[in-house]
């Protein structure tokens, strides 16, 4: 096939609809690049990075799907995606169809399509990357799926909902995890409410990953079908402070509760200067900037932030990116990301780092800070670090980083974000008796998310530590499915009490 060839959609549609487009042929189509904003221009504003596949893209990285008979892409999925019969419906065109086919297990296509880590799930088992020993050249099945989800203009299609039941669900946290739940307790005819910390829902999905790579209009479109179900929002309500979980079903009647808190706790590294001016967790950083829209300076948010010209982030997952790319559109003019592990080991999704570095985002890895200097005012001037070398595997699998002795040296820097992780916040664990935790304060909860209290149900990063928002939907679902069946029982159990009393 020459390269003219490569290019005749219509032509390799017909081939791919008879089953004449050859394994050879497809592995002839190039991995479709994602068109994304000028790296330097996006330096200035937080609209989306990666821009979407136009539709020629989007059927060509389709039809490089190879329709493997066991398809070992969907084991990398969590939530299972029939992924090579959504590709061959975007290939044929029916964007209709893929969108069907993906939620039937997805929900938040548009979400996952943007932030799920694809190349350590779905594509890294995906035959085409293997066959060129490259993961990036895999099918981009993370592109494919927001590239039909976007194309639909996302979620407007308001599930059906069954005859009400009687039955008071309440969902706290407004994250993925709960959103799912929520979805799938109200479809089965239960009263369900949602139960939100926050001024508005959304969880992560709102208040720290940030618009550049996930808009919120996406997400409060999902928020928009769930009230068009009929689920009740009550933003600005803290459970185990509003009210505790036994006044919501003693008190207020609910049958059934599912806990989707989060990890919201941030994590410090337990050194000198952490507390002088200038210090931030990435959770409040990125709050202020996403949810606070920080990055309006002044006009339209309620809560600006001081302008920082050198900042130094230190961490290298998902978290550390956003914070720096985020301290970049601030205005920051030198961003220092700080990781003592080599980038071979950072956590952070390959693309969120290929963008950072576009971003101009100066890695220093192999590094630490071993404490935070400031001046006579308590503002922050410096960071002192210590570098290091790589050991033996650890727990993790990752290489452990062992400092090297009277290696110190600063970095003048203004602003210092912490991204070190999260943790759970002890708040539920400290207003809920009987409620079992393990020791990392995760509530504990068997393989139907059913936690040791009779109706309470868990899921998401109260659960898993700090996860994935894919991971946090399918407990979810998974979570709302027993929930519809514990309910399902007690209502039987109730109309059996009933028709004996009379
Ligand atoms: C900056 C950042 C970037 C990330 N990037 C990615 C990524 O690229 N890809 C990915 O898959 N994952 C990413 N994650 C992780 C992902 O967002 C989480 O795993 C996921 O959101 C967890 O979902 P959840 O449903 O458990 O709850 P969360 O999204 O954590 O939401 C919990 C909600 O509960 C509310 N809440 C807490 N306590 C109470 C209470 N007592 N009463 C009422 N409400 C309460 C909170 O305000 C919050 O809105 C990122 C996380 C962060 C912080
Ligand atoms: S493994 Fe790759 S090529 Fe095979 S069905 Fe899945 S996406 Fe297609």
């Amino acid at each position: 096939m020459t390269e003219k060839e490569n290019l005749d959609i219509e032509q390799l549609a017909e081939k791919h609809k008879k089953g004449e487009l050859k394994a050879s042929d497809r592995y002839k189509i190039p991995p479709q690049e994602m068109p994304a904003q000028d790296g330097v221009k996006r330096r200035s504003n937080v609209s989306e990075v990666a821009t979407g596949y136009t539709e020629t893209q989007a059927r060509l990285e389709a039809m490089r799907c190879l329709q493997c008979k066991n398809a070992p892409c969907v084991e990398g999925c969590p939530v299972r995606i029939k992924i090579k019969e959504f590709t061959a419906a975007i290939a044929q065109g029916d964007y209709k169809q893929a969108l069907a086919i993906i939620k039937e297990n997805s929900l938040l296509p548009a979400v996952c399509g943007r932030v799920c880590p694809q190349e350590v799930q779905c594509q890294e088992k995906c035959t085409v990357g293997l066959k060129f020993k490259d993961v990036d050249k895999a099918v981009s099945i993370g592109r494919l799926e927001r590239f039909a989800a976007d194309l639909s203009g996302g979620n407007d299609s308001v599930p059906a909902v069954a005859a009400q039941t009687g039955m008071k669900v309440a969902i706290i946290g407004s994250g993925p995890g709960g959103i799912v739940a929520a979805a799938d307790a109200r479809r089965a005819g239960h009263d369900v409410t949602i139960f939100e910390a926050f001024h508005k829902p959304g969880g992560v999905m709102v208040y720290g990953i940030p618009e550049f790579r996930l808009p919120k209009t996406i997400v409060q479109k999902e928020i928009d079908v769930l009230t068009k179900m009929g689920v009740k929002i009550v933003c600005n309500f803290i459970v185990g402070r509003t009210m505790t979980i036994e006044q919501l079903m003693k008190e207020d009647g609910f049958d059934a509760v599912y806990i989707g808190v989060g990890a919201g706790l941030p994590s410090f590294m337990g050194i000198e200067g952490e507390s002088l001016v200038g210090v931030y967790s990435a959770n409040e950083y990125l709050t202020r900037a996403n949810l606070m829209k920080a990055y309006k300076f002044g006009k339209g948010a309620d809560t600006p932030i001081a302008v920082s010209k050198k900042v130094a982030v230190v961490g290298g997952g998902n978290v550390a990116m956003d914070s720096a790319r985020m301290a970049v559109r601030l205005g920051a003019e030198k961003v220092y990301l700080i990781y003592r592990r080599s980038e071979n080991e950072m956590p952070a999704r390959i693309e969120e780092v290929h963008h950072a570095k576009e971003e101009g985002i100066e890695f220093h890895t192999l590094q630490n800070p071993k404490l935070i200097i400031g001046d006579e005012n308590g503002k922050v001037v410096a960071v002192e670090c210590l570098k290091y070398e790589l050991g033996e595997p650890d727990d993790s699998g990752r290489r452990r980083p062992i400092a090297i002795e009277g290696s110190e040296f600063q970095i003048p820097v203004d602003t210092v974000i912490i991204a070190i992780g999260n943790a759970a916040n002890p708040l539920i664990r400290q207003t809920t008796a009987g409620l079992e935790f393990n020791k990392w304060g995760n509530i504990v909860v068997d393989e139907r998310c059913k936690t040791s209290l009779e109706g309470v149900y868990a899921g998401g990063d109260i659960v898993l530590g700090a996860a994935t928002v894919i991971l946090a939907m399918g407990q979810g679902r998974i979570a709302a499915a027993a929930i519809n069946e514990y309910l399902s029982n007690k209502k039987k159990l109730n109309s059996g009490r009933m028709s004996k009393e009379f």
